[in-house]
């Protein structure tokens, strides 16, 4: 049995950015990952915006290229090309940035344990037990306090009575050598991503990443894409690995209990409307790191004083996540002909622009292009026909 201060579960993002905070301020911290080096199996486009590598200082090795444009294709192939004079995002190395940011970690004093799955959490009256099976051993953990950063579908939270994430999308990406893609391209349609969007991100000189979510089948809609990319002329081959991911639209009904927090996408911390995670969960771990120092300080791992963490991730992305999760449900109901509107609308009235030059609107924050948007008279009588009111809806 191994003692700590907090165990960690996971070393994404989340669980190593966590895990420095905790080691920094002098806690003993443990973080199990069940794959043999971090990163591994992260199947991830990498896209965050400058705000994100700032605030987090991410090593800027980790960044292949900067984008400012994109190009977004509607579904019957109209362009609306968006573009701002300085860098929007950053496209990173997602394997790089988890290596970097446990390294980063275990250089402050925190303990990674790699090939360590944990099976089961247990939260008694004075400890957390985790027990996990390390290179096929069981061995326990035992800490003062438990985090789960353990990505979507871990099933930790769940079994720890803490709900379940309950509206998700799958992501389906592979990695494809290019010709003449300068650009990230996004593409939207029926027979593409059904409710969703599909992209091409340039990474490295003729490479990219190819990708997709939906609700169903979405290694069948990658695959039709690739073939369709290829026939453009943009992808030298399909036969290319597809990777798939789990993506949270919703959080957790609950994110915390006594002796415990969830954070990141195992707690359904993103982006409703993109399905990026990278920069909300590292803004909630940065929230769970000052209560959990706090209340390792004062020794008062008790529901109530881990409640301070929940209140505080709601306040700060709360209204965002309505926001985009009204702006989501209603471009999935959209048809391909209402999308096709919508990109005139963007596109010829003015609000393209007007978007652009918004200081209100940005890589993270999409409220107030949603609420600019429903003020728009003929989306906001698509949002009428569709009986979809702003509020109330979840
Ligand atoms: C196709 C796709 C593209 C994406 N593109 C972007 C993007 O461009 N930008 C963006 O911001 N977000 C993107 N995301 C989302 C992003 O990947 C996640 O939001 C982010 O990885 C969440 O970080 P995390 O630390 O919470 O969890 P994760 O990164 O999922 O890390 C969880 C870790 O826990 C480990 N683990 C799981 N279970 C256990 C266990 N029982 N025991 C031990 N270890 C365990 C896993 O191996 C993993 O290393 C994308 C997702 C997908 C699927």
């Amino acid at each position: 049995m191994r003692h700590y201060d907090a165990v960690i579960v996971g070393s994404g993002p989340t669980g190593s950015y966590l895990a420095w905070k905790l080691a920094g301020a002098g806690y003993r911290v443990a973080v199990l990952e069940r794959e043999k080096r971090p990163g591994k199996k992260a199947s991830c486009t990498g896209i965050i915006s400058v705000e994100c590598a700032t605030s987090f200082a991410i090593d800027g090795d980790v960044v292949l290229r900067q984008a400012r444009s994109a190009r977004l294709y509607s579904p019957s192939g109209k362009l609306l090309r968006l573009e701002r004079h300085k860098a929007q995002a950053y496209i990173v190395d997602r394997a790089a940035l988890d290596a970097v940011m446990a390294g980063r970690a275990e250089a402050g004093g925190a303990e990674y344990v790699f090939d360590c799955e944990a099976k089961d959490v247990r939260v008694g009256s004075d400890r957390v037990t985790v027990a996990a099976l390390h290179c096929g051993k069981r061995l326990n953990f035992e800490a003062r306090v438990g985090v789960i950063a353990a990505g979507f579908g871990s099933g930790l939270a769940e079994g720890l009575g803490l709900g379940r994430l309950g509206d998700f999308a799958v992501g389906a990406q592979a990695e494809v050598e290019t010709v003449g893609v300068g650009e990230v391209e996004v593409y939207s349609g029926q027979g593409i991503a059904p409710g969703f969007f599909a992209w091409l991100v340039p990474t490295r000189p003729g490479r990219a990443l190819v990708g997709l979510l939906s609700r169903r089948s979405p290694g069948t809609y990658l695959r039709r894409l690739l073939s369709s990319l290829v026939a453009q002329g943009k992808v030298v081959s399909d036969n290319v690995e597809l990777r798939y991911g789990g993506i949270p639209l919703k959080p957790l009904p609950r994110t915390y209990r006594e002796r415990l927090v969830v954070v990141g996408d195992a707690a359904g911390q993103v982006k409703p409307t993109t399905g990026g995670g990278i920069y909300y969960g590292l803004l909630c771990a940065d929230i769970a790191a000052g209560v959990l120092c706090r209340s390792l300080e004062t020794d008062d791992l008790s529901a109530g004083s881990l409640a301070g963490y929940e209140r505080a991730w709601q306040k700060k992305l709360g209204r965002e996540l309505t926001l985009g999760r009204w702006a989501r449900k209603f471009y999935e109901r959209l048809s391909d002909r209402q999308v096709d509107r919508l990109f005139d609308v963007i596109g010829h009235d003015g609000i393209a622009e007007a978007l652009l030059k918004a200081d209100d609107l940005s890589f993270d924050w999409h409220g107030a292009a949603a609420l600019r948007l429903l003020r728009h008279s003929a989306v906001a009588k698509m949002a009428g026909v569709m009986k979809l009111s702003f509020l109330g809806n979840d």
